[in-house]
């Protein structure tokens, strides 16, 4: 197409092809259009874009359609031969005609025919930008009108480069931003990860998640740890899924790792291929050109290096080698905790692991972690049978809230003094064991809460101390609740009671004659008898209803739940009922009777302590009315109450004012009949009561130990009569009843006898102090240790009641005993019974034998005086010869009672015995004893 005129300029075009250019999305489209469009606007044969790059060193033709059409590059240094680089330095529009020998494309567009081209320059400020270029066949072309229309254009279109490359540039200012953020978003979480992270697998899954994150770039990265000697290496993390992760290790010696090692910083692989480390070439097989080693260290210690490979460049990578070094430094802290709290955490292991003692460690949710060796013995498991426990579940069911509770107490505590509970741990078998529990709860390796628990074996302490508790409030004996334990319940009944209106009655019961047993059968029979009474009681009462042996042979019984209070009185009924049946004991079977008092509850007014004052009130009633029987308190008692105590003080009063008087009983020698010994006995001639018996009173006095008072009495004004007597009867010896308790109890015994027999110039040898044999046989090192001290000073020792108590005949060699009084309940049996025949035959047999006097007491009967006579007893003691008399008494008929014995051991008149039955009658009737 030629034209040789230039038609003006069409207006309307040229705003179509600018309204179409600004429309255009992207630079090449824009130049695309008006190199296409342009020529039709300006009549031209051929329209390009030359451009000039931002260092101005290249130049970039668009010609996409048209004459020379293939040409897109103008390379080639700047130079002011070329006519685009006139028109840009210039800035002027440059009109030329293609010379044959033009620089550049010059020659081409004359080859191609073009005769005239316009250059105008794309300058838009200080920016330049470029060349529109445009020829024509025909020469002479582009001036006037027409280079305006192309200042215009250029112009625009300078214009719209300018704008379309900032926003180009704004376009990809906000994509790095955007890849900025989001990979100091990924640094970020993997910092916040890191910092939770528990475990070292961890660690590397989320490092190694990261770098492929932010480094799209890297095609592989892995973790090579170091043994601690630093001489070895393994693989343990990979990502790629290239090679498959390999854990055997292999020798640091000679491998870029030992130049990471010695750097410490990270290590830039620019080319695995160069053959710098052999050992990484395979890399370089692979497809991966290059890469990097970074430590990972803290304090100097390396743990390991981070390693990664790229098929793309990293080293120039400004930005990749900022986000390795951060991941390094990561890393580095995060392993480096890790280790130390693996490093505290396998110290923290080996500490109970080796612990002789029991310990635990419990995490945050209840469950064991650590349990000691030793520990997992004690409760007889193996500890890996203990680990992964619930704590709780290592207590018997019904505390295992509780064990919850201690767990939080712990938690709570803090750094306050450890605190310990003493609980009951299961064991393996099934049984209980009581440990004491002390825990703290610790900020364990992992940041997480650890409670230590030390656990003590107190099984042996607890039982101790649950044997002393029930000690402390249970008789030994019978196993009944004590005095001490009784109150307390009793409180406590009462207490309930005040609210919820129960009525209860207190009982209050003593065995009748209880000390006749024990001095009859001995303290083991009637040990025996009491653990029977015990048994008895309760099977009768209730299982709620308390029972306590409160002392001696006395027992008070709670009973609980009464409908009416009239069953109160029929359950005591019922008791003395049950317990006057036999009871069958280890040896023999006893009867006994007892008494009891009774007292009701009577709401609210009555405390437990007035409750057992009214029911002994009560009991003393019983005792009054014969015993064996069961008295209910009510007031008109009240006035008795004090009866017991009423009796001591009267007592006191009696040795005071000399109440007590003394009986002698005489003791004939069974071959003669002569009186050799008389035995006092002591009375009381009470203001009221008449004359009392010793067995009114000598009980009670031995209790309050006011016996030693009447001893000393009986002591001084026996011998002070037996010098009376002596006066008719020179050799007679004086017998003296001393209290068991006392000869064992009061130290002080032999100094007082000695003083009163010094006091009347009295030989000693003329005094016999009568002992029961149960006293000394209780103990017998201190029984012999006694007598021996009086046996010493020339005082006869008699062993009183002999049959009825411990005593084997055996061991009557082993103390100092002069005499051998063979109780009287022998002496009755004598006629009917052939063991007691048998018994009496070996004593006097034996005591023969061992040079000991053998007496016989409560002779009665001439048949018995008859059979004694003939085994032979040496003496005599009872009613039949003499019953204990007054001195007066005795001065007066002792003359005549001797010769009635005499005649009655000796004579062949037999009815002598006529004679005896009269001396009783000597007795004057004031010696008649109001003792039942
Ligand atoms: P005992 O030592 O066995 O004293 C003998 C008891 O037998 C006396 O009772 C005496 O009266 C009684 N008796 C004597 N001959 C016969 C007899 O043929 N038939 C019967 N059935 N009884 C006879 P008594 O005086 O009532 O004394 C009872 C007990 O009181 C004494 O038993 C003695 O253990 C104790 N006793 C008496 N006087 C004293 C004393 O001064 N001090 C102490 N500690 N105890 C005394
Ligand atoms: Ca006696
Ligand atoms: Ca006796």
């Amino acid at each position: 197409m030629t034209s040789q005129t230039p038609a003006p300029v069409d207006l309307e075009k040229l705003t179509a092809l600018v309204e179409t250019l600004n429309g255009a999305d992207k630079l090449e489209t824009m130049l695309s259009l008006l190199t296409t469009g342009l020529p039709g606007l300006l009549a031209a044969d051929r329209c390009s874009v030359t451009l000039v790059s931002d260092d101005e060193k290249e130049l970039t033709i668009y010609a996409p359609t048209g004459i020379l059409e293939g040409i897109t590059t103008e390379t080639g240094e700047r130079s002011d031969r070329t006519q685009v680089w006139r028109a840009i330095r210039s800035g002027e529009l440059v009109v030329f005609e293609a010379q044959a020998d033009g620089p550049g494309v010059e020659a081409q567009l004359h080859r191609a025919g073009l005769r005239s081209t316009a250059l105008v320059p794309l300058i838009l400020g200080s920016q330049r930008l470029g060349t529109i270029n445009v020829s024509s066949l025909a020469p002479g072309r582009f001036r006037g009108a027409e280079q305006k229309t192309l200042h215009h254009v250029a112009y625009i279109v300078a214009g719209s480069i300018i704008q379309r490359r900032m926003l180009a540039a704004a376009r990809k200012a906000a994509a790095v931003e955007r890849e900025r953020a989001m990979q100091l978003s990924v640094l970020n979480e993997l910092a916040t990860n890191l910092t939770a992270c528990v475990r070292v697998d961890d660690v590397y899954r989320l490092v190694l998640g990261a770098v492929r994150q932010v480094m799209p770039k890297v095609r592989r990265a892995g973790f090579v740890r170091f043994n601690d000697e630093l001489t070895e290496f393994a693989v343990v993390a990979l990502f790629d899924g290239l090679i498959s992760p390999f854990t055997e290790t292999k020798p640091v010696a000679g491998t870029w790792l030992s130049e990471v090692i010695a750097t410490g910083v990270p290590m830039c692989h620019s080319d695995f291929a160069d053959g710098v480390h052999p050992e990484l070439q395979f890399l370089a097989a692979d497809g991966l050109t290059n890469g990097w080693s970074v430590p990972i260290s803290q304090d100097h210690h390396v743990h390991g290096v981070l390693c990664l490979a790229s098929t793309a460049r990293l080293d120039g990578d400004v930005q990749s080698i900022g986000m390795i070094s951060t991941i390094g430094q990561l890393m580095s802290v995060t392993m480096g905790r890790l280790l130390a709290q693996q490093h505290a955490e396998k110290a923290l292991q080996t500490f109970i692991d080796d612990s002789p003692v029991f310990i635990m460690a419990v995490n945050e949710d209840g469950i064991v972690e650590k349990v000691s060796h030793y520990g997992a013995k004690t409760l007889g498991f193996d500890a890996a049978e203990l680990l992964g426990q619930p704590f709780s579940c290592l207590h018997p069911h019904g505390y295992r809230v509780d064990a919850g509770l201690r767990l939080r107490v712990w938690a709570r505590q803090g750094e306050d003094a450890m605190r310990s509970f003493e609980v009951m741990m299961l064991r393996g078998n099934g049984d209980y064991q009581w440990t004491r529990q002390s825990g703290r709860t610790v900020s364990g390796v992992h940041g997480k809460l650890l409670t230590l628990i030390a656990c003590e074996d107190i099984a042996a302490v607890r039982k101790l101390t649950d044997e002393l508790n029930h000690q402390v409030r249970h008789d030994s004996l019978t196993g009944l609740s004590n005095r001490v334990h009784f109150e307390e319940r009793l409180q406590q009944v009462a207490s309930a009671a005040a609210t919820n209106g129960e009525r209860y009655a207190v009982l209050f019961m003593d065995i009748d004659r209880f000390k006749a047993v024990n001095d009859s059968h001995g303290h083991a029979v009637g040990d025996n008898l009491l653990c029977e009474v015990a048994r008895r009681i309760k099977s009768v009462v209730r299982s709620n209803d308390l029972v306590a042996r409160i002392g001696g042979d006395e027992f008070q019984i709670v009973l609980r739940d009464l409908r009416e209070l009239a069953d109160a009185f029929k359950v005591a009924d019922n008791l003395r009922l049950q317990l006057s049946q036999p009871l069958q004991l280890t040896h023999q079977e006893l009867s006994i009777g007892v008494s009891i008092g009774v007292a009701l509850s009577d709401g609210v007014n009555t405390g437990p302590a007035e409750l057992i004052k009214r029911a002994d009130t009560a009991l003393y009633r019983a005792k009054e009315l014969g015993r064996n029987n069961v008295q209910v308190f009510t007031e008109s008692l009240t006035s008795r109450m004090s009866r017991r105590s009423l009796m001591e003080q009267e007592l006191v009063r009696a040795i005071h004012n000399n109440e007590l008087r003394l009986q002698l009983q005489p003791r004939f020698r069974t071959n003669d009949g002569a009186m050799v010994a008389v035995e006092a006995l002591v009375r009381w001639q009470h203001p009221e009561h008449g004359l009392l018996g010793p067995n009114r009173f000598i009980p009670l006095a031995e209790e309050s130990m006011l016996v030693g008072q009447i001893t000393s009495w009986v002591l001084s004004q026996g011998i002070r009569q037996l010098g009376r007597l002596h006066e008719q009867w020179p050799h007679l010896r004086l017998g003296v009843n001393v209290s068991a308790r006392e000869l064992m109890v009061n130290g002080d015994l032999v100094p007082r006898v000695m003083g009163e027999l010094q006091a009347q110039r009295m030989d000693p040898a003329s005094l016999e102090l009568e002992i029961t044999e149960t006293a000394l046989f209780e103990d017998l090192d201190a029984g012999r240790e006694v007598l021996t001290r009086l046996t010493d000073v020339g005082i006869q020792i008699a062993l009183d009641d002999f049959g009825t108590g411990y005593a084997s005949l055996s061991q009557l060699v082993a103390l100092p005993i002069d005499t051998v009084k063979i109780d009287g309940s022998f002496v009755s049996a004598l006629e009917s019974d052939a063991r007691a025949r048998s018994i009496t035959d070996t004593v006097a047999q034996l005591t023969a034998n061992l040079g000991i006097h053998c007496v016989a007491e409560g002779v009665e009967t001439p048949w018995q005086a008859a059979y004694l006579q003939k085994i032979p007893v040496d003496a005599l003691q009872g009613y039949l010869l003499a019953r204990p008399l007054w001195l007066d008494d005795l001065l007066r008929d002792g003359a005549a009672l001797e010769v009635n014995s005499r005649r009655l051991l000796t004579g062949s008149d037999r009815p002598a015995a006529e004679t005896g039955a009269a001396s009783q009658g000597a007795a004057t009737p004031s010696t008649q004893l109001t003792d039942r």
